[in-house]
């Protein structure tokens, strides 16, 4: 039986085996904590039907005011080191910063973590300019068919992404995408996904599910099924053994992350990390994957490991102290 017709018949106890078994020999059984680090609060598209920044833009008169400080996002990266995380990407709303401002971000992060940083800031030609910095460029692609894509992100075409991946491909940078699910799709949409990950030669795919914000189409939509969501990533995974798999989980939905390690996941992300850092949610985090049989690449609860500075970049150490106060504060809640 195909594996869209697996999905679409519940079988999940099949997939999550054949997925675990592959995912166990090409990988391992290390699971990363990824971290998407935001450059701003502002995209200059701010249409996409299921996005926090499209009801945000109305709101916003000054964009540059949006822009974090540089200081704030490079203390973000470095705590973010001593957690033993991985950076997920550079990310943020259309438009915000110049490609040479970005450029210059990604050397301090490169200079902090010692490990160059993927970049999904929209669509843009302008990747000559990059170098060691940067791993690889994500396309922001949601959701991979095409009618949908058309009207749920009306202002980024598929065919720009793709041209975009193309053009990373050509200066040597590694591909990724990222893929929500619970937008309105079929599983038989997984297809296009499939496709496009093929003919691309990506090799790295971050998968959400939908988390319904206020003020958006979605508000009263509901997140997709945990066993969908599995589902998919393991039909994902059993097709493409080698692809890197990342997997959004909010807080509200911890209890997805065992499944989604059986079905391949690599790296867990979306969380908010400053708020549960140290917290049982953090711990939670944490057990889910003992109990899935894998090891932690890095912490979700010490403390003691945030005070480990860095001398190197001791200027940053006043923004930092602010993230380690906020995050003692949540504890002690
Ligand atoms: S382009 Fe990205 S940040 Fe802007 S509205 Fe769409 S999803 Fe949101």
């Amino acid at each position: 039986m195909n594996l869209i017709n697996k999905i679409k018949n519940h079988q999940t106890i099949e997939l999550l085996q054949d997925a675990n078994k592959i995912t166990i020999a090409e990988h391992g059984k290390q699971i990363t904590l990824e971290r998407a680090i935001f450059l701003s609060w502002w995209c200059d598209k701010g249409d996409c039907a299921f996005c926090y920044m499209s009801s945000q833009k109305p709101k916003i008169k000054e964009p540059e005011k949006a822009r974090r400080k540089v200081e704030s996002i490079l203390a973000e990266a470095e705590i973010t080191r001593r957690m033993g995380w991985n950076i997920e990407f550079l990310s943020g709303g259309y438009g915000s910063f110049k490609t040479p401002e970005i450029k210059n971000i990604a050397k301090k992060i490169f200079s902090i973590t010692g490990k160059p940083v993927w970049l999904n800031l929209g669509i843009t030609k302008e990747l000559e300019i990059y170098g060691d910095e940067i791993a690889g460029i994500t396309g922001a692609v949601e959701i991979a068919n095409p009618d949908l894509h058309q009207s749920i992100c009306p202002s980024k075409s598929l065919e720009d992404i793709i041209e975009m991946l193309e053009l990373a491909g050509e200066f040597g940078f590694k591909k990724a995408i990222t893929i929500i699910l619970g937008l309105g799709e079929k599983p038989e949409d997984t297809k296009y996904l499939w496709n496009l990950i093929e003919e691309m030669g990506i090799d790295r795919v971050t998968f959400y599910s939908l988390n319904p914000h206020k003020d958006t189409i979605y508000e009263n939509s509901p997140q997709p099924a945990s066993l969908y969501y599995a589902n998919v990533v393991a039909a994902t995974r059993i097709k493409f053994p080698l692809l890197e798999i990342v997997t959004g989980t909010w807080i509200d939905n911890l209890a997805n992350i065992g499944p989604l390690i059986l079905a391949g996941a690599n790296g867990l992300t979306k969380f908010p990390l400053f708020k549960m850092y140290g917290t049982r949610y953090g711990k939670r985090v944490e057990e889910e994957v003992k109990w899935a049989g894998r090891y932690l690449q890095g912490t979700f609860t010490d403390l003691e490991i945030l005070q480990e500075s860095n001398v190197q970049h001791a200027d940053l150490e006043p923004f930092i102290k602010r993230y380690i106060d906020g995050i003692t504060k949540n504890v002690k809640k």
